[in-house]
C-alpha cells in the first residue's frame, strides 16, 4: 500500500491544478478519476478565457483577478497550449457605456467597419476587443498539471477513514481533496448544492481565417494550433433529481437525443458573427458544468453540517459560533462549483487553498464553505 499526502478526488480542472500546486509544495498526490484525466466537464470545455466586463462587483473582480492569474499561469506551465489573441465581445446590454466605465479593464471598440477592414468574413456586428483573453487546449493542459502526481483510474463509491489515514484499495492518504464536478459528494456537504448546466461544444474545420476569439451567447475560437475552430457552448438544464450524474454525458442516453439541434443552435448562432467557409465538424463534445445558485465557486475546508449543529443547535437561531470552533470532516477539503468558468478559476482557487492548508493562509468568505455553511443553517 503506498502512502500519500494527498488523495484527490476528481481529475478535471479543479483536480489537477490542485495537484500540480500540492506538488509543487513538495507534497506526494494522488490523483483518482473514474473516466481518466480531464474525462467529464474539464475535456468538454472550450476552453475559452475571457474578462467579465459590466460594472464592478465582487464576482467579475474575482473572475478578472483569476484570469490574469491563469492565463499568465498556463502561458507559462505549457505555452503550446494557449492561442492567446484576444477577444471580441459582440455588443450587448452588459456594454451600457456608464457600466463599462466602472470598471477598470482596458478595451478597444471595433466598429463595423474596422472589422471589415480586418476580415470581409464578419458579420455586420460591432463590439469591444479585449487583449487579455485566450483559448487553450485543456486535455493537454491537466495531463501537463499531473506530470508528477500518481493517476489511477477507479471509481470511488465510499471513503474509509481510520487512525488518521484515509483508504481506498492500495492508496492510503493524510487528506482528501473532493474535486467531484457534479459528481455525488463522498460526504455529506447539504450547503454545497450543485446544479449541473449540460453543454455541447464542437470543433470544427474551416477555410476562415479568424484574428481573435468572438464572443456573444456563445463563443468562436481563432483558428488554434491544431488547426481547429472551437464554437460552443450550449446551456441545458437537466433535471438531476431523477437522475444523479454518474458518468460522463457521452454516455448519457437522456442527453443523446438534444445533439443535433444543439449542434444547429450553435452554428446559426456563429453564422450571424462570421462566415465559417467550408465547414465541417470534426468532434462534439458534452459535458456537464457544476454550479451553485449564487455562481460562485466553493473552496474550503469541509464543515460537518449536522455535526456542527449536534454541538452548536444556537447556531440556527443566529448566535455566532467562530468558524475554528465548527464542526469539520478530518483533513478533508473541497474545491468545486466553477460553473462556465473552470479554467479561469482552476489554477487561481487551487493555489489559494493550497495556501490555505498548507500556511493557513486564509480564504476570501465570499468562496469558503463556511459561508454557505453559515447561510443554510440560519435559514
Ligand atoms: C460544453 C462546455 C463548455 C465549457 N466551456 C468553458 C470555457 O470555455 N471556459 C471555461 O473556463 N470553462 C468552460 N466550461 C466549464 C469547465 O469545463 C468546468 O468549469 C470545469 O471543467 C470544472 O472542472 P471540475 O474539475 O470541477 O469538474 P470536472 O471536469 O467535471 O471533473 C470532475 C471529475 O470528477 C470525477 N469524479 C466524480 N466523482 C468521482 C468518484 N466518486 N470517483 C472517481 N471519479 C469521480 C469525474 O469523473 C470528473 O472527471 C465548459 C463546460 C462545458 C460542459
Amino acid at each position: 500500500m503506498k502512502i500519500y499526502d494527498f488523495l484527490i478526488i476528481g481529475a478535471g480542472s479543479a483536480g489537477c491544478c490542485m495537484a500540480y500546486f500540492l506538488n509543487k509544495e513538495g507534497k506526494s498526490v494522488a490523483l483518482v478519476d473514474r473516466e481518466g484525466i480531464a474525462g467529464g466537464a474539464s475535456g468538454a470545455a472550450g476552453a475559452f478565457l475571457s474578462p467579465l466586463p459590466g460594472q464592478k462587483n465582487i464576482y467579475n473582480s474575482l473572475v478578472n483577478d483569476a484570469l490574469n492569474f491563469s492565463l499568465d499561469f498556463y502561458k507559462a506551465l505549457l505555452a503550446e497550449a494557449v492561442d492567446a489573441k484576444g477577444v471580441l465581445r459582440v455588443t450587448n446590454d452588459n456594454f451600457a457605456q456608464d457600466k463599462l466605465a466602472q470598471n477598470n479593464i482596458k478595451y478597444d471598440y471595433f466598429d463595423t467597419q474596422k472589422l471589415k477592414n480586418i476580415s470581409d468574413d464578419f458579420m455586420n456586428i460591432d463590439g469591444y476587443f479585449y487583449k487579455n483573453a485566450a483559448v487553450i487546449e485543456p486535455v493537454q493542459i491537466c495531463k501537463k498539471l499531473t506530470e508528477e502526481s500518481d493517476f489511477y483510474k477507479k471509481d470511488i463509491k465510499e471513503l474509509s477513514f481510520k487512525d488518521g489515514f484515509y483508504i481506498v484499495d492500495e492508496i492510503k492518504a493524510k487528506n482528501i481533496i473532493l474535486a467531484q464536478g457534479v459528481g455525488k459528494s463522498l460526504v455529506e456537504i447539504p450547503y454545497m448544492k450543485i446544479s449541473p448546466i449540460f453543454g455541447l461544444r464542437i470543433d470544427v474545420k474551416t477555410t476562415t481565417k479568424i484574428p481573435f476569439n468572438i464572443h456573444k451567447s456563445i463563443s468562436i475560437s481563432t483558428n488554434k494550433q491544431d488547426g481547429t475552430v472551437s464554437v460552443g457552448a450550449t446551456h441545458e438544464r437537466h433535471d438531476s433529481t431523477k437522475m444523479e450524474c454518474i458518468s460522463t454525458c457521452e454516455k448519457c442516453a437522456f442527453y443523446e437525443n438534444s445533439d443535433q439541434s444543439q449542434v444547429q443552435t450553435l452554428l446559426k448562432q456563429a453564422d450571424e458573427l462570421i462566415k465559417l467557409k467550408d465547414l465541417e465538424i470534426v468532434k462534439i463534445y458534452k459535458g456537464a458544468r457544476a454550479t451553485i445558485q449564487s455562481y460562485f465557486p466553493v473552496i474550503g475546508k469541509a464543515v460537518d453540517y449536522e455535526g456542527s449543529l449536534e454541538k452548536y443547535p444556537s447556531i440556527k437561531n443566529g448566535t455566532k459560533i467562530p468558524q475554528e470552533s465548527l464542526k469539520y470532516y478530518p483533513n478533508l477539503y473541497v474545491i468545486n462549483a466553477l460553473g462556465s468558468r473552470g479554467f479561469v478559476f482552476g489554477p487561481y482557487l487551487a493555489k489559494i487553498l493550497t495556501q490555505n492548508i498548507l500556511h493557513n493562509e486564509p480564504i476570501q468568505k465570499d468562496i469558503a464553505t463556511q459561508k454557505l455553511f453559515y447561510k443554510m443553517a440560519r435559514k
